[in-house]
């Protein structure tokens, strides 16, 4: 079993632990990064555009996390369901990214980034501190901040596919989903 294998297997029952209701791997070289993506991020219907490192367009470019991207191994996507009692139930909506983001939080610590080998990509924009420094000062916490899957480009429907998951569970239900990249040491490719 290499390397790699285990640290996917040790974050994804961590994961279900703190309360992921789905996970499966994917193949980051897989996903295409769309620049459509960061364009719905530009009409700001979340009203985070702009105003977080780790939104678009303090986030860097499409090219950089292309880039980024080739430097991992493998990948895990992560998902919380929730089931909502009729289509105003925010309550319960927020409870599902509160939890993804909850079962992230815990991740870091229990699996800190580690120079790089570990890149997570949540879901929703960083709200690790109350009001974010951008653009006048730079991020306070640059080892807890994550960007989300679509402040990078990814399609998140497309992920799902790549890893087999659904991304509807069906009437009433609600993912969130957020993701896990894994890049081995380069000592140990040399080992493999
Ligand atoms: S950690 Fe704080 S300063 Fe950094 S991106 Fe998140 S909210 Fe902004």
């Amino acid at each position: 079993m290499s390397c790699n294998t285990d640290i996917r297997t040790e974050l994804t029952k961590a994961a279900q632990a703190h309360g992921a209701t789905a996970s499966a791997s994917f193949d980051p070289r897989e996903i295409e990064l769309r620049s459509e993506v960061r364009d719905m991020c530009a009409a700001d219907r979340c009203g985070r555009y702009g105003k977080n490192w780790m939104c678009p367009p303090g986030v860097a470019s499409l090219d950089y996390w292309n880039r980024e991207l080739e430097r991992y191994d493998a990948g895990i996507l992560l998902q919380v369901t929730v089931w909502l009692e009729d289509p105003f139930d925010y309550e319960t909506m927020l409870a599902g990214e509160k939890r993804l983001k909850s079962v992230f939080r815990k991740l870091k610590k229990d699996f800190p980034p580690n120079g790089g080998e570990l890149l997570f990509l949540q879901a929703g924009s960083c709200d690790v501190c109350e009001t974010c420094t951008f653009p006048d000062l730079p991020c306070r916490f640059p080892e807890l901040a994550s960007p989300s899957l679509e402040a990078i480009g990814i399609v998140v429907t497309d992920l799902c596919r790549s890893a087999g998951l659904p991304y509807y569970y069906g009437d009433g239900s609600l993912t969130y989903s957020g993701a896990i990249l894994v890049r081995q040491p380069v000592d140990k490719k040399v080992q493999k």
